[in-house]
């Protein structure tokens, strides 16, 4: 796995100092409003784990499933709904937990979708943001990081369903995936 990586993009440590921070961010600007964090599987897992233990309020967690990707590196443009909500979210405040943003397309996709269901206010939370490739306006109310156009492994994000358990945020060789 570790010899699949190019190059180290942020460190394990790096990523627990910002998520420590959003965590704070977060916590008091959700004070009082008992937030719903919605989880996009799979991607968003480590980071949700680790950024709901900062958050010092009351909160709700759920979780969606959506597809756009397959095993490529580029989007499909294609948002499919593979697992919804459990409950309904009219009045509530929900704030979705992403691993990355990369065209946009699947959240604009998510955004409008949950606010047609009424909820009282949709915000994003991402752990990384890369710009540079957006498809659609949208950007995200709170990003760890701004990284450069590159396609990146690890704290969730994978190639072809692994290396989601790496630690770290990695640039995965080119090799690994032209061969
Ligand atoms: P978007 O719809 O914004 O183009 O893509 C969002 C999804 O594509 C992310 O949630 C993630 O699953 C996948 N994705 C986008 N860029 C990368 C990347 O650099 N590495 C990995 N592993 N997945 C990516
Ligand atoms: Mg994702
Ligand atoms: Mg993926």
């Amino acid at each position: 796995m570790y010899e699949d990586i190019a190059e180290t993009l942020l460190t394990k440590e790096q990523i627990q100092k910002k998520v420590q921070e959003l965590g704070r961010i977060v916590s008091e600007e959700y004070k009082g409003l008992n937030p719903l964090c919605i989880c996009v599987l799979k991607g968003a897992v480590p980071f949700m784990a680790d950024l709901i233990r900062e958050m010092t309020i009351p909160i709700e967690v759920d979780f969606m499933a959506v597809s756009s990707y397959g095993n490529s590196t580029t989007s499909s443009g294609v948002v499919r709904i593979m697992k919804d909500l459990e409950t309904s979210i009219e009045g509530r405040h929900v704030l979705i937990v992403e691993d990355i943003i990369d065209s946009g397309l699947t959240l604009s996709y998510l955004v409008e979708l949950l606010k047609g269901r009424k909820a009282a206010s949709v915000k994003i939370i991402t752990m990384l943001d890369k710009p540079e490739r957006r498809k659609v306006d949208l950007r995200p109310d709170y990003s760890g990081f701004t990284i450069p156009d590159a396609f990146v492994v690890g704290y969730g994000l994978d190639y072809a369903e692994k290396y989601r358990n790496l630690p770290y945020i990695g640039i995965l060789k080119k090799e690994v995936y032209t061969r």
